[in-house]
């Protein structure tokens, strides 16, 4: 888009700030905020609210992120509806829409590829490729929108990517859902999801935004933990559990702690124990998932007998546990691999 800069990209606040600079009123940036994340314009031309001259001077010097759905998928199993969406420079990105009870729950992607290498996971293949900016993100949520014509109700940021390593543009789309201007999304409804990059999670904490926070751990042991993610070369189990204290004292929201059930490698009653002797007397929850099979890695999926000896072994404990359900299965709705199928389906 030349040197234009995005205007979805920006806060209301930081919009009203450049519109200023630009000496335009900063109601004026009110209006176009409203037309971009609540009327869903896409082109500056169409909001007609402002004069032609105004739209001119601002199409000079911006223009609106608009990305485009490539391909859906929707599972016949359960509603679950993928989404695979090109953006302006060809990168493929995927984002998930899961009609729950309790609404309609986006999964969406914070970057293209990842750094983080875990061992089980499809989104870090072949690595970082960029960050996505804040228009990038919030745009998967408004092309779900309207293709369904629907309303998202809640947000989960555990698509591709690591979102506490895309930090600042992760808090401006925090901001901008939350926005009343915007879908006006509540804190409470939005989840991240991180692999535990510790210094981010005070960061996070010290923001006051009251996001459930949610938390990779998969393993209970610093050695095992190692052997499937390379984080935790970085940053210790203790470190970790030392600063989701800190995010509850902060915030008074409850972590979630994820755990990935590996067939042989964590799933045993051992590993249910030594979980609970780590994250005892914390106000928090675990979300078992059992594995989901991916070409690209060599581990499997835990039984039926050890995921459910493992939620009991946390249950018996008072542990509030519950087994996250396996949803579009038949789609490839887990992290990554549609992506990389599309893309090694579509190479050359
Ligand atoms: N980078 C963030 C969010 C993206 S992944 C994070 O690490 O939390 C969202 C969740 O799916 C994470 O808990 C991740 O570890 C898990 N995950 C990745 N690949 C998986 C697989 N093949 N099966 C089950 N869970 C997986």
């Amino acid at each position: 888009m030349n040197n234009k800069q995005d205007l979805k990209s920006y806060t209301l606040t930081e919009l009203r700030k450049i519109f200023e600079e630009n000496g335009i009123k900063p109601f004026r940036a009110n209006q176009v905020f409203e037309w971009i994340h609540n009327k869903n314009i896409n082109i500056i031309e169409d909001i007609s609210v402002l004069s032609k001259k105004l739209k001119s001077r601002i199409d000079n010097k911006y223009y609106i992120e608009n990305i485009k759905i490539l391909e859906r998928y929707d599972s016949k199993l359960d509603g679950t509806k993928k989404y695979l969406f090109c953006l302006n420079d060809g990168n493929i990105i995927e984002s998930v829409l899961m009609p729950y009870r309790h609404g309609n729950t986006a999964c969406i992607s914070t970057q293209v590829g990842c750094k983080m290498g875990c061992k089980f996971c499809a989104s870090t293949k072949e690595g970082l490729i960029r960050n996505l900016s804040a228009g990038e993100i919030v745009d998967q949520i408004y092309k779900i929108q309207a293709d369904q014509k629907i309303k998202v109700n809640n947000i989960v940021l555990m698509g591709s990517g690591e979102p506490l390593d895309n930090y600042d543009n992760v808090i401006k789309f925090l901001k901008i859902v939350h926005d009343e201007l915007g879908i006006n999304l509540g804190y409470r409804h939005i989840t991240l999801s991180t692999c535990g990059l510790v210094p981010k999670i005070y960061d996070l904490a010290n923001e006051e935004l009251p996001i459930t926070l949610s938390i990779s751990l998969h393993a209970t042991t610093d050695i095992q933990r190692k052997n499937i993610m390379p984080i935790a070369n970085k940053y210790s189990l203790d470190e970790i559990i030392k600063a989701c204290k800190y995010y509850i004292n902060k915030t008074n929201r409850r972590i979630t702690f994820e755990y990935t059930l590996i067939n042989g490698v964590n799933d045993n009653k051992k590993d249910a124990l030594k979980m609970y002797s780590l994250i005892k007397g914390m106000l928090c929850h675990v979300n078992l998932i059992p594995l989901n099979n991916i070409k690209e890695v060599e581990y499997k999926k835990s039984n039926n007998i050890n995921i459910k000896g493992f939620a009991d072994t946390l249950c018996q404990k008072g542990i509030s546990t519950t087994v996250r359900r396996e949803m579009g299965s038949d789609i490839n709705a887990a992290c990554g691999q549609l992506r990389n199928k599309y893309i090694s389906q579509n190479q050359g």
